[in-house]
C-alpha cells in the first residue's frame, strides 16, 4: 500500500497535489486554492479560475487556503476570499485544505461549513489541537513531527482517525513521518497506511 501525502508539492507523490493556478489539470488527485499570499487585485478572476478547475474530477480538495497572520494582505480581504472558498466547496461538495498561520480562533469561526475541514501543517500548541479536534477540523501533521517533542505528544493524543500526514513543500521522505507516527501511537506501519486511506475516503465522501 502506498504512503498517502495529503499536501504536497512534488508532481509525482502520491497523494494530494497542490496545483498551482497557471498549471495544467493533472491526471493524479489534486487541489487548488488561492493562497492568501498569493491574493493579488485580481483575486476575483483567480477565484473563477479555480472554481472552474475544481470542477475536474481529480480535483479532491478545494485549497490551500485560509488565513495568515504574518502577510501584509488585509485581513477582511483574506476572511472574504476564504469565505467564497468554503461557499464554492459546500456547493461543489468537496472537502477544504487550509493554511492558518496565528488565525486560529478566526478560523474556529468557519466550523459550521458544511464540508469537512483540514487544517495542514498543523505545528501548535496541544490546547488548539483540541479545540479545532472539539471543532470537527482534522488536522495533518508535517515535517515538524519528526522532532519536535511537544508535537509528537499532541500526535500521541489525537485521534488517528482525524489526522493527515503530509511532507508539504518540505525535502523529506513520507515514509520517516509514518514511521514515526506509528511508533508515537503504538500502532502499526501497514494499519497507520490504511488508516490515512480510510481518513481521505471519508473527507471525500463525507455525510
Ligand atoms: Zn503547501
Amino acid at each position: 500500500m502506498d504512503f498517502l501525502d495529503f499536501h504536497h508539492h512534488k508532481p509525482n507523490q502520491v497523494g494530494i497535489y497542490n496545483l498551482n493556478l497557471n498549471e495544467k489539470i493533472r491526471a493524479r488527485r489534486f487541489s487548488i486554492g488561492l493562497h492568501p499570499k498569493d491574493i493579488t487585485e485580481d483575486w476575483r478572476s483567480d477565484l473563477e479560475k479555480i472554481k472552474g478547475i475544481s470542477l475536474s474530477e481529480n480535483c479532491f480538495a478545494i485549497g490551500e487556503c485560509g488565513l495568515d497572520g504574518l502577510i501584509s494582505v488585509d485581513e477582511k480581504l483574506q476572511t472574504d476570499i476564504f469565505q467564497s472558498h468554503i461557499t464554492w466547496a459546500e456547493e461543489i461538495k468537496k472537502p477544504i485544505i487550509i493554511h492558518c498561520i496565528r488565525r486560529f480562533s478566526q478560523i474556529l469561526h468557519f466550523k459550521k461549513a458544511k464540508v469537512p475541514l483540514i487544517i495542514h501543517g498543523f505545528n501548535k500548541k496541544e490546547n488548539i489541537a483540541k479545540e479545532l479536534l472539539q471543532a470537527g477540523f482534522y488536522l495533518s501533521f508535517g515535517k515538524a513531527a519528526l522532532d519536535n517533542l511537544s508535537l509528537q505528544k499532541i500526535i500521541e493524543d489525537f485521534p488517528v482517525q482525524r489526522m493527515f500526514l503530509e511532507t508539504d513543500n518540505a525535502d523529506f521522505e513520507i515514509s520517516a513521518l509514518y514511521e514515526k507516527v506509528s511508533e508515537i501511537k503504538s500502532i502499526s506501519l501497514e494499519d497507520l497506511k490504511m488508516q490515512m486511506w480510510e481518513n481521505l475516503e471519508n473527507v471525500i465522501n463525507y455525510g
